[in-house]
């Protein structure tokens, strides 16, 4: 007579977390907190910048020179900005060494030498200047001929230019720093594109990265917006040894991003965020201008005021992580629903997520999880796939046709 043994989610996940030796989990836990800390102090460097560039008069400086020899406002933002943008990010960029190779690098996370980070962050920073460099100039624009409603008018420029960006990225951005291939004939292929050709998703869009480049995390990603969109799958994954299950685990639950509109919903959530980060700092403009010593700035339309609102911007966004995080937080326990739903691999999604551990505690305090998680904690994660695979243990689906 078989034993039929009661199946226990909260056992089973107990059971998978224990897989990891507590040591891993002590050092994810290290890491995780260590990166909430880093948001601060993110923040303070950005401050702190802010600071140094007022101080140096540089920017007000250019301006005045500009508009002695070419009196048009316009004129002094396309001089002014580049160079503030520029100074910035040579400014902190010792800061993002620190916690974006140094840190990486000493949690074992990057394999990547500092020469070829350094080059990525040259492409970056140039890139970044060149776009905020247009964006802000329109940005500018707007503040003198719309001063009581600019921000309004900004918000829209600038969730413009993020589906822009989202659009133009998997075709002109993302081949800057990696390499991206069709996912070769195989098993691999083969299973993902019967369950992309299953759930009506494009399966001729799905691509190896050689994400080991930058980063050791087991990881993939979607990137793109309409016909742009696609699932990118790191070589970490395989360089891992990710079985089957936990492939198209993964691969089902980028594909619930996809194929649930979440970058729409996250856009449209940035927007309304974005509206209001511009209201609050056209109010906190003058505070803040004061706090930083900018005498000789003339109020927000001046470009030479740049440092000023980044620093005001900065410190909104810090503000707005919680709610940053819990907007993605929900898509992301919505993809891993769409992933079980699909893929019905509750078990792989479960060994696929023990890996992210390492870069992302699994057992948070349930106020750090609102406040710091991107992503549900892997423990809750775990939990929701057993529980799933509980349910279809109580209630089998019925057995489909072959007909
Ligand atoms: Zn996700």
């Amino acid at each position: 007579m078989a034993i039929i043994q009661a199946f226990d989610p909260a056992a089973e996940t107990a059971r998978y977390l224990a897989t990891l030796p507590p040591e891993v989990h002590a050092r994810a836990t290290a890491y995780t907190q260590g990166g909430h800390w880093l948001l601060l102090w993110g923040t303070l460097v950005a401050i702190a910048v802010a600071w140094l560039v007022i101080r140096s008069g540089v920017l007000v400086r250019l301006r005045d020179g500009v508009e002695r020899t070419r009196p048009r406002p316009w004129i002094a933002a396309l001089a002014v900005l580049p160079v503030a943008l520029l100074l910035e990010e040579l400014l902190s960029l010792p800061w993002s060494i620190y916690a974006d190779w140094f840190r990486e690098k000493s949690y074992g996370l990057t394999s990547q030498p500092l020469g070829g980070w350094l080059g990525e962050w040259a492409v970056g920073a140039g890139l970044g200047v060149v776009v905020s460099g247009i964006v802000l100039s329109v940005i500018y624009w707007l503040l003198r001929r719309a001063p009581k409603t600019w921000w309004i008018w900004s918000g829209g420029v600038a969730t413009v230019t993020m589906v822009l960006v989202l659009v133009l990225a998997p075709i002109f951005l993302l081949p800057l720093f990696n390499s991206y291939t069709p996912a070769p004939a195989g098993p691999v292929r083969d299973a993902i594109v019967e369950m992309a050709n299953a759930n009506n998703v494009p399966s001729d869009k799905i691509f190896i990265y050689d994400g080991s480049k930058q980063s050791n995390r087991y990881t993939a990603n979607v990137t793109g917006l309409f016909g742009s969109a696609q699932i990118n799958i790191s070589d970490t994954m395989l360089k891992a040894g990710a079985d089957m299950s936990e492939i198209r685990a993964v691969v089902g639950h980028e594909m619930g991003h996809y194929a649930r509109g979440h970058v729409l919903s996250r856009l449209a959530a940035m927007a309304v965020l974005l509206v209001i980060g511009f209201w609050a700092a056209d109010r906190l403009f003058p505070l803040a201008a004061k706090l930083l010593g900018a005498r000789d700035v003339k109020g927000i339309a001046d470009p030479a005021g740049l440092p000023v609102l980044m620093a005001v911007l900065s410190v909104l966004g810090l503000l707005a992580t919680p709610a940053f995080n819990s907007i993605t937080r929900l898509a992301e326990a919505d993809a891993d629903n769409y992933a079980l739903q699909v893929a019905g691999e509750p078990d792989g999604l479960a060994r696929a997520l023990v890996q992210t551990v390492e870069y992302r505690a699994a057992t948070p305090g349930g106020l750090e999880e609102v406040l710091f998680y991107s992503h549900p904690s892997v423990s809750w994660r775990i939990r929701n796939a057993m529980n799933w695979k509980a349910a279809r243990i109580a209630a089998p689906p019925a057995p489909a046709s072959d007909g």
